[in-house]
This record gives structure tokens, C-alpha cells and sequence, in this order.
């Protein structure tokens, strides 16, 4: 049986990308995050803004193991294992297990959330604009580059876009 309270609001997940770039989301949205989503948060800088959103809006929610197993599976299937942290991996099993769709600018997260037959919206789709300004940062170590580039010369990781700071 369904929990009746879930059916007025849509579930979505969210990955750290969503969270940070994104000015707000649309009231009828209930955000869930896996905890990897908050550290890698507290880690790149959480303002004023993320502090309420984290208090209001976002549940935190632990994926079960056999979700992980699963989403960990389709990554190596689909090549992708190598461009996702363990809290990208965490995002796809929570989409997969709760049957929600996704929020995420991140091609392969979204490539393995399709090849498990979950859905993903763009941070454009559910309307929000992007009124900032873009820059890439290292999904490893957290710097910042202003240009494109395969991987980050401290970490070796792979960069993805990112919301400059205001200055
Ligand atoms: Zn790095």
C-alpha cells in the first residue's frame, strides 16, 4: 500500500551539482539526498542559502546496500564506474529504489540511472535557470579551473561544471 502523504508532493533526488547550483526548487517537490550529498556539501562550502534548503526542504535518506549493489553493477556495465564518486553512485540507488526521478546535470549519472530504466530532470527542465556564472571544479580534491579540462592536475579527478562564487 502506498503512504497517501507521499502522493500531493513528487519525490525527487537530488546529486551535490542540483543542491548547489540551484536557486531554489518548486514548492511541490519533496528533495531527497543521500548523506555523501551533504559531506561533499560541507566540504565545498555551505552558505546561508544550503543551510536552510538542508533544514526545510531535503531529506536525508541512507540507499539500502542491495540498491547500491545495483546502481554500482549498471555503472561498471555502462563504463561510467570510473566518472562517479561513491556519492554519485549513492544518488542513482536512491532514484532506483524510491522509483523517483533524478536531478542532475551529470551525463553519466543520468546514462546509468537510464540504463536501470529510472528517469532524470535537468535543472533546466523543473525550471530552474542557472543565474550564475560557470566554472569546473575538481570532483576530488574540490578545485576550481575556468576552463574545461579531462582531469585535475593536483587529484587526477574528473571536473564538473560548477556555479562560480559571487565575488
Ligand atoms: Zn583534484
Amino acid at each position: 500500500m502506498k503512504d497517501s502523504t507521499n502522493e500531493a508532493k513528487k519525490t525527487l533526488v537530488a546529486d551535490t551539482s542540483a543542491l548547489f547550483n540551484a536557486s531554489d526548487f518548486p514548492a511541490h517537490f519533496d528533495i531527497v539526498v543521500p548523506p555523501g550529498v551533504v559531506e561533499e556539501l560541507r566540504r565545498w562550502g555551505m552558505d546561508r542559502r544550503l543551510d536552510m534548503l538542508l533544514a526545510s526542504r531535503i531529506e536525508v535518506r541512507i540507499p539500502l546496500n542491495g540498491s547500491l549493489e545495483k546502481a554500482r553493477k549498471a555503472s561498471e556495465a555502462t563504463g561510467d564506474i570510473g566518472r562517479l564518486s561513491d556519492t554519485d553512485i549513492s544518488v542513482v540507488a536512491l532514484a532506483i529504489e524510491l522509483e523517483a526521478p533524478a536531478i542532475t546535470d551529470d551525463y553519466s549519472i543520468q546514462n546509468v540511472i537510464k540504463s536501470l530504466g529510472g528517469k532524470f530532470l535537468t535543472m533546466e527542465k523543473i525550471g530552474i535557470r542557472d543565474v550564475f556564472t560557470w566554472e569546473f571544479r575538481c570532483s576530488g580534491c574540490g578545485k576550481l579551473f575556468k576552463e574545461k579540462i579531462d582531469e585535475c592536475d593536483v587529484c587526477g579527478h574528473r571536473l564538473r561544471s560548477w556555479r562560480a562564487r559571487k565575488k
